[in-house]
């Protein structure tokens, strides 16, 4: 269970096949007696052992994974890498979003760039050993250019602007980085966006401004969104914790009316919600607010251990899944979580929300991440044409279709898996 460091590279351009008791392609069914072939950090063919053998060319190369279950690598749709540096230095669980939010803001003003630095190649780390193959990452500027860290294959950089009282995106983002981003994507999968960080703490126009320049560049653009009972109570009435933080900050804007509705009215008043919109977190939520998520085919990532973390509630994840949303996991920041392993988010759903089916639990942790980051051309299943990045998780022996999702997940978060086959980092 280490890193993973291109193994690819390693087996140079030949073509290689890894064959396992189950092939896990996420997006069609289990292959029993599965095996997939890669060359150069790209899926060529996959299926029953014996069709990828027929197609093999001479003296292909072969790793029997054994009693293993071979699927694609994890997206953990949410984190902060920069955050990492905080690492046990809130104890969780907090009693609030504003307790832990004082906490944050107390430690995160204090860390040298040094140490953010230091965080950021930690975080990635512990993305690798939790088989992350792509992450979408929240950034305040550092994690932006940073060269990725060879332990994951790639990562979508959302650049954070908020700014309760400022009208222009130029105040909130400097030109050069709006530069940065749009140059930003070459291909691999790693790429950049901007994200607005929440609605009690972003004009309506840098709200409107940040998703128009994403929207003219086909880029998804991601905010967090009724994560807490506080940004409910600010968006309705205008008061409470919210308003209060934003005087305190010298933010405040005087004569602001409240729209005096749900965060996600609020947004689709405002023009926001599309396809390429990922609401993360969702806790506080109407019927009418998910019909709305339905209606505009956002996408959306669950955190729910963030959620328990920083006791706001919990989403329901049931909901999105019955209305057809695509939805995600993430986990949220070592600020907030004790891990960046989407294994054990996912054993957590397993275990608070046991009428959810394992298999949808899996898909959230692979295509449905790699859909809310608008990377399913190269992430999330196995498929030809798409990036190797490849994990084989043990098996007990003769393990039924019927239990194979949850004993994937089961196995993973005890750390019963590896890197089967990995592209090099971006
Ligand atoms: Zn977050």
């Amino acid at each position: 269970m280490s890193g993973c460091m291109g193994t690819e590279m390693k087996q140079g351009g030949h073509a290689v096949v890894h064959r396992a008791s189950w092939l896990v392609p996420i997006v069609a069914s289990p292959v029993s007696n599965g095996a997939v072939m890669v060359r150069n950090g790209t899926v060529l063919a996959f299926g029953r052992y014996s069709a990828v053998k027929a197609q093999c060319p001479a003296h292909t190369e072969e790793i029997d994974h054994g009693s293993s279950a071979i699927l694609p690598a994890l997206v953990n749709a949410h984190t902060h890498v920069e955050l990492s540096a905080l690492h046990g230095r809130i104890p969780l669980p907090q009693n609030g979003f504003p307790a832990w939010i004082e906490r944050l803001f107390a430690l995160r003003t204090r860390l040298s760039s040094g140490e953010l630095e230091e965080g950021c190649r930690t975080g990635e780390d512990l993305l690798a050993r939790g088989a992350t193959g792509l992450y979408g990452d929240i950034t305040n500027g550092m994690n932006l250019s940073r060269t990725l860290h060879s332990a994951v294959p790639a990562r979508v950089s959302f650049l954070e602007v908020l700014g309760f009282n400022i009208e222009d995106l130029d105040q909130a983002v400097p030109p050069h980085l709006l530069q940065h981003i749009e140059e930003s994507d070459r291909g691999g999968g790693s790429c950049s966006s901007i994200a607005a960080h929440a609605c009690y703490s972003t004009s309506e126009s840098i709200l409107k401004s940040a998703k128009d320049w994403t929207r003219s560049r086909r880029l998804p653009f991601s905010i967090h969104t009724a994560e807490h009972p506080e940004e409910i109570e600010f968006l309705r009435e205008g008061t409470g914790f919210c308003r209060g933080l934003l005087e305190r900050l010298g933010k405040w804007v005087p004569g602001w009316q409240p729209p005096g509705t749900t965060p996600v009215r609020y947004l689709d008043r405002l023009g926001i919600l599309d396809s390429h919109t990922l609401l993360v977190h969702a806790v506080h939520m109407t019927e009418d607010d998910w019909e709305v998520v339905a209606r505009r085919q956002c996408a959306v990532c669950f955190c729910p251990r963030s959620n328990r973390n920083l006791n706001v509630g919990l989403p329901d994840i049931r909901q999105a899944i019955r209305l057809g949303i695509p939805s995600a996991l993430g986990t949220d920041s070592l600020a907030g979580n004790t891990d960046l392993d989407l294994f054990e988010e996912a054993a957590f759903v397993l275990d608070l929300y046991p009428e959810i089916h394992p298999e949808k639990v899996l898909y959230m942790m692979t295509q449905g991440g790699a859909q809310a980051l608008h990377k399913t051309s190269l992430f999330g299943s196995i498929e030809s044409g798409k990036r190797s990045a490849l994990v084989a998780v043990s098996l007990p022996d003769s393990v039924p279709r019927s239990q194979l999702s949850e004993t994937i997940i089961r196995k993973g978060r005890e750390g019963a898996w590896r890197w089967a086959s990995c592209p090099e980092a971006d």
